[in-house]
């Protein structure tokens, strides 16, 4: 007789190892079956030969996401401050200008003109309610339109659209055309302030983790390893009989419970028995992944500091990036510059070969910084549109209508079967906070099941 586990967990990101450390507290017996060769889903740190590194996906933690510093905490896990000091470039109209703190240095009414939009989107973004954000009286106004008509509405000159652009295409991973306004003002909301979402200093780029944000989700997983079995995508879940079956190539395994903690857009891509609801169906259908490239020069130092520089730069769209950080390690033993090409940029830069990219990449780095941007030891790129585990990110993104047609769907249960992922939490939707929250609700959500 097969064995009958209390829970499979599909997916091992943040959110389904977030869960797969309660279910093992709790001395639950079960599963966790993870697609790709590796732990960590959409965060990966990339290593050189010489033990040099860089976060290709999530990397930064920030203020209000107590999980994660309570699991880092709890896991020996060591943070550091991301720099942030010096001259901060905007690269408008292709014309280079430095300023300092988070206003640039432009003409007098688009910079007003800034400040009231970033306000106006707060103001109404704190009129949503998290768990039910379709409920506001103006929902289906703001559910009928995109980001971009309100951006388009609001802007009255061209310098402001072109940096509120560049700002919201950073926070979103997406044109704003893609995106309604009842979802972008969800997810200011779920992430506490626009100005939280932009700013390093208490806001959610604050903190890197140290020695890469991969090897934390290993470390969430130590305890239970032998709990987990990678290269074990799940092709079909069952759930026609007593016990729900979880099969994919040469496996079938069957537990009492199941917890997805996949993206939405790779839930699509799972055959169920019997077919989920018609709506999350169809929601699963409207939700499209953002589509980020992470673009990296690492330095022998981060030179570009003793220049009086802080790495930051906001570009318009004559360039191929939004914007840079300095991504440099806690020691600063050496320098990473890191370039945020997103949406209508990344797919024209990325239907380019790496030798062009890199070319390109190291025009605009000198461009900012000088000469020695142009000699890294090391350059490298990741898309992640391009991996099939993802498929996108940062996250599921609402189009219009989805929210008020849809509601809450994508985390409602469906029988044995509980949902996770970061697409199914209210608070800090989209980041890697919303993905253990997630995770921890699925599993309290089995407990329950479990002992009523
Ligand atoms: C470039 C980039 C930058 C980002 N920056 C930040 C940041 O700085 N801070 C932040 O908080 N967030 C950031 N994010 C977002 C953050 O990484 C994600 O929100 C979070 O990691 C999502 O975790 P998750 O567990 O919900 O999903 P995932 O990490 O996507 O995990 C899902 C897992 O399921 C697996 N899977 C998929 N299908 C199957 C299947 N059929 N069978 C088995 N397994 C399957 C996948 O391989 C994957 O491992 C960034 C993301 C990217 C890509």
């Amino acid at each position: 007789m097969a064995q009958i586990f209390d829970c499979i967990v599909i997916g091992g990101g943040f959110s389904g190892l977030a869960a797969g450390q309660i279910l093992h507290n709790e001395q639950k017996s079960f599963l966790l079956l993870e697609a790709r060769d590796r732990l960590g889903g959409r965060t990966h740190t990339r290593h050189f030969d010489d033990g040099k590194y860089v976060d290709i996906g999530g990397q930064w933690i920030g203020p209000t996401q107590d999980r994660m510093y309570r699991l880092a905490t709890e896991h020996g896990i060591e943070w550091y401050e991301t720099y942030n000091e010096g001259n901060n470039i905007l690269d408008l109209n292709q014309v280079i200008k430095t300023y300092t703190g988070l206003i640039p240095k432009m003409d007098i009414a688009s910079l007003i003109n800034i400040d009231f939009v970033l306000k106006k989107l707060d103001r109404l973004a704190k009129k949503i309610e998290l768990s039910n954000p379709w409920s506001n009286p103006n929902a289906s106004t703001w559910d009928s339109m995109s980001l971009e008509a309100f951006a388009k509405k609001h802007c009255y000159t061209k310098n402001c659209y072109k940096v509120v652009r560049a700002g919201l295409e950073t926070v979103y991973a997406c044109e704003l055309n893609e995106v309604s306004l009842l979802h972008a003002l969800f997810y200011i909301r779920s992430g506490t302030n626009l100005n939280v979402l932009l700013s390093i200093k208490d806001g959610a780029q604050q903190h890197r983790i140290k020695g890469g944000m991969q090897p934390f989700a290993e470390k969430l997983a130590e305890k239970f390893q032998h709990s987990i079995r990678l290269n074990s995508p799940v092709k079909r879940i069952d759930q026609s009989k007593a016990v729900v079956s979880v099969s994919g190539d040469g496996f079938v395994y069957h537990a009492k419970h199941v917890i997805v903690a996949v993206p939405p857009v790779l839930i699509r891509e799972i055959e169920f028995s019997p077919s989920l609801p018609l709506k999350k169906q169809q929601l699963l259908q409207k939700l499209s992944m953002g589509i980020v490239g992470k673009v990296f020069g690492v330095y022998e130092k981060p030179f570009w500091r003793s220049n009086g520089f802080s790495g930051q730069v906001v570009a318009d769209e004559n360039a191929p990036f939004q914007t840079l950080f300095d991504s440099s390690p806690a020691d600063s033993s050496y320098g990473v510059l890191l370039a945020f090409c997103i949406a209508n940029r990344a797919r024209e830069f990325f239907s380019q070969n790496e030798q062009t990219r890199k070319k390109i990449t190291l025009e605009y780095f000198e461009r900012y910084f000088g000469k020695e941007a142009a000699q890294p030891i090391y350059y490298t790129d990741h898309c992640w549109a391009d991996e099939a585990w993802s498929k996108g990110c940062y996250a599921g993104l609402y189009p219009t209508g989805a929210w008020t047609n849809f509601q809450n769907e994508l985390a409602r249960p469906t029988g044995s079967i509980f949902w996770a992922g970061t697409e199914t939490s209210d608070v800090w939707y989209g980041y890697i906070e919303g993905a253990v929250r997630a995770g921890e609700r699925a599993a309290h959500e089995v407990l329950n099941s479990l002992n009523p």
